[in-house]
């Protein structure tokens, strides 16, 4: 396996790099961290791609910085460097969850929080925090940028709804709620560089009285269907219930039947729905602790 000849460009700014995809598409691809991006070029997942447009010399985009009522991740923000950041630790201990889950600690201080989103493989671990985080991509044109919910961004496996000549200059996470928890639970087969066999996000955002009521709740799966699950209903059955673990339950049984895992060398389709049964309990759970010690 080598690396097929590509010609490598390092823009100084958003509008040359969109420039250089405009020109060279669709044989140019976005080069961020590289470590999915060069894997899939080296073992011919990808072909045709030519050259690679390297966000690495772009000034902004390597910060995470708090807006108001927002945390925005630029796109050079790598796994470990997102697992430290103080407001990440302070609003979103979710995302630590799933970030400290990925891969092994060499690759996370490369690979990047958007090449995971953007990457849209079925499998990433990101996915289903930044859905039921309310996350949204920014997607800059050069000349123009739109907003995007993450749980409108993929398409199907390695698709979205990025355009060829558009990057994701950022992600954007609304603070979280009062009495809001979230969290992700993975399975894998290893302790350390391995993909999920199945992974589920959920959120819970509380009304918070003698008896605590779900006021709105949000659950997502990875790695059971070809791009990540919103489990719908799971999450709306739950809605306007006491939390129990009779109701987190019945929303495991739900969400079982809103994958559509298939069979693979991790694991075969009906030992991935008796998981996401059990890791939605177990995200709930965990999401309820965190929304009744304060949120996030
Ligand atoms: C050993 C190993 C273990 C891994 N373990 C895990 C794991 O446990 N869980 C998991 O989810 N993933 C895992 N991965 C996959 C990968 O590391 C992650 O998905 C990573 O976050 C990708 O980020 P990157 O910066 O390396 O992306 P790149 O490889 O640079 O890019 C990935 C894709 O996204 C596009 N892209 C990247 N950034 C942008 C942007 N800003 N705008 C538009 N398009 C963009 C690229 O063109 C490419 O198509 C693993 C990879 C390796 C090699």
């Amino acid at each position: 396996m080598r690396l097929p000849d590509i010609v490598l460009h390092e823009p100084e700014t958003i509008a040359e790099a969109c420039d250089l995809l405009n020109e060279y598409c669709p044989r140019a691809r976005v080069l961020a961290g590289g470590t999915d991006i060069l894997v899939d070029l080296k073992q011919g997942r990808i072909t045709g791609v030519e050259r690679l447009v390297s966000l690495k010399r772009i000034s902004g985009l390597d910060s995470i910085d708090e807006t108001g009522d927002a945390i925005r991740i630029g796109a050079l923000v790598t796994l470990n460097q997102a697992s430290r950041d103080r407001n990440i630790v302070k609003y979103f201990p979710a995302l630590i969850d799933a970030l400290e889950s990925m891969a092994a600690y060499p690759v996370r201080n490369i690979a990047t929080v958007a090449g995971n989103i953007a990457g849209a493989v079925p499998s990433s671990d990101l996915a289903p925090f930044f859905i039921v985080a309310g996350g949204e991509a920014v997607l800059s044109s050069g000349d123009g940028e739109r907003s995007v919910r993450i749980e409108d961004y993929f398409l199907g496996p390695r698709q979205t709804v990025c355009g060829e000549c558009e990057i994701m200059t950022h992600l954007v996470l609304p603070k979280p709620g009062p009495a809001t928890g979230m969290s992700y639970h993975k399975f894998m087969l290893r302790e350390a560089n391995a993909l999920a066999v199945a992974g589920v996000g959920a959120m819970l955002a509380l009304k918070v009285g003698p008896a605590d009521t779900i006021l709105e709740s949000r659950v997502a799966l990875t790695a059971v269907a070809p791009k990540p699950v919103i489990a719908r209903d799971a999450a709306a059955r739950l809605e306007g219930k006491s939390p129990s673990p009779e109701a987190f339950e019945e929303a495991g049984r739900i969400a079982r039947c809103e994958a559509k895992p298939i069979t693979d060398i991790r694991g075969t389709d009906e030992y991935r729905a008796n998981l996401v049964e059990v890791l939605t309990v177990r995200a709930l759970n965990d999401a309820l602790e965190r929304a009744r010690s304060g949120g996030a």
